[in-house]
């Protein structure tokens, strides 16, 4: 990639502002951290900084808090965590942005952990004189949150144009080379698997991917709004009605390189251990929680025979075994079928885990949404805004 990278930059006695992604998962009461695997994600890129003898202001958001302060929502208790793995202190600072934190800027080797920056509406309204306050904090600029670079807000786009230089940490970097690859010139066949509950965020994706791949096998809720748009009954399963004319669209165009579940797990109420039979048409009242067997055999068949495959997204509700078979199938058969693999988003990642298959995945990324814009081929805005080489 042409753009610059975190080891091109001269960083002695200079101020680093480093967007990362610390959206970490945090007890109810938002007192502890669950897991730190985001933190530790971004250690290489930290260490590096103040081993070059700069300064280190780092940002993230957390959660939704919607442009309010919510305190269950602080980045506090990630501060704590990074000073545990890091074995030094690191400051906390009071917000993100005004002259509290401007008196906290860090010298070389110290870190500043700022505020949630969604805590500010302005964040992801890339609001241009919120991001001038943010970048006012250092003099060069860092990229490290790949989960959140396709989103263009003040602390991921927004402060590139206040600062000389904006470049791509190790974790971006990383991401960047490896599904760059996966893109371009895949190895073929090259499959995509998308699952989830919302087509409202994927269709545009889907129209893309269509371009890419040369099948695109879906399941989760998606598959019911694609089958209402071809008129098969769909009980009470979650179909998204202002996406019917779209989806009905996309099947038009893609022709026989889309595929959608043969068969059904249905249930008559989404609660874990509830009763569940496979079928084929979707009887009134029940609610489409899996793919069936029969869909589990066919794309199970596809995926055999892939170079390539790119998977977002559960089959069914797979938090609430027994349904999530189908799920949990793919992702073995994902593992078995010797191919490249790039997995993105939390819930695959986790039925990966489940399946106890991680380590025959070829990637597991850091960024779901991020990395299924990405590989069907948009340019990401948190990328597109870096400095040229
Ligand atoms: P997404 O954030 O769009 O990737 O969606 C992930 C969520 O989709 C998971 O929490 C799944 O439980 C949910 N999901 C998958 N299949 C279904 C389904 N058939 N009905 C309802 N929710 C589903």
């Amino acid at each position: 990639m042409a753009k610059l990278s975190l080891r091109d930059l001269d960083l002695k006695g200079k101020r680093v502002f480093m967007r990362v992604d610390f959206n970490v998962p945090l007890s109810p009461d938002g007192q502890t951290i669950t897991s730190d695997k985001r933190i530790r994600a971004s250690l290489p890129s930290i260490k590096y900084v103040l081993e070059q003898g700069a300064g280190l202001v780092l940002a993230s958001h957390l959660g939704r808090p919607k442009g309010k302060r919510v305190p269950e929502m602080s980045l506090a208790p990630a501060a704590k965590r990074l000073e545990e793995l890091l074995g030094k202190p690191v400051m906390m600072a009071p917000d993100c942005i005004g002259p509290e934190v401007e008196a906290m800027k860090p010298a070389p080797g110290e870190v500043l952990m700022l505020e949630n920056v969604r805590f500010h509406p302005q964040e992801e309204k890339n609001d241009p004189e919120f991001a001038q306050k943010l970048a006012a904090l250092a003099d060069v600029f860092v990229i490290d949150a790949f989960g959140s670079a396709h989103r263009a807000h003040a602390s991921t786009v927004g402060v590139t144009k206040h600062l000389p230089q904006s470049a791509a940490g190790f974790l971006m970097d990383k991401e960047l080379e490896f599904l760059g690859k996966a893109i371009h010139n895949p190895e073929r066949p090259c499959v995509a698997l998308l699952g989830g509950a919302k087509v409202s965020d994927k269709i545009e994706i889907i129209r893309n991917f269509l371009k890419v791949v040369d099948k695109l096998m879906i399941g989760g809720a998606m598959a019911y709004t694609f089958a209402r748009a071809k008129s098969e009954p769909t009980g009470k399963s979650l179909v998204e009605e202002d996406k019917v004319d779209l989806a009905r669209e996309l099947l038009q165009a893609a022709g026989d390189k889309l595929m959608l579940p043969a068969d059904h797990v249905v249930t008559a109420e989404i609660k874990e251990g509830a009763d569940s039979q496979a079928v084929e048409a979707i009887p009134d009242g029940m609610i489409g929680v899996d793919i069936g067997p029969r869909t589990i055999e066919a794309y199970a068949n596809v995926l055999a025979g892939a170079k390539t495959v790119i998977w977002n997204g559960p089959m069914g509700v797979f938090e609430k075994p027994p349904f999530d078979k189908g799920t949990v199938a793919l992702a073995k058969a994902v593992a078995d079928s010797g191919a490249t693999s790039v997995v993105g988003g939390g819930d695959s990642e986790k039925a990966i885990k489940a399946a106890g298959v991680a380590d025959k995945i070829s990637h597991i990324s850091t960024g779901g949404g991020a990395s299924l814009e990405f590989l069907s081929g948009i340019e990401l805005p948190g990328v597109a805004a870096l400095s040229e080489k």
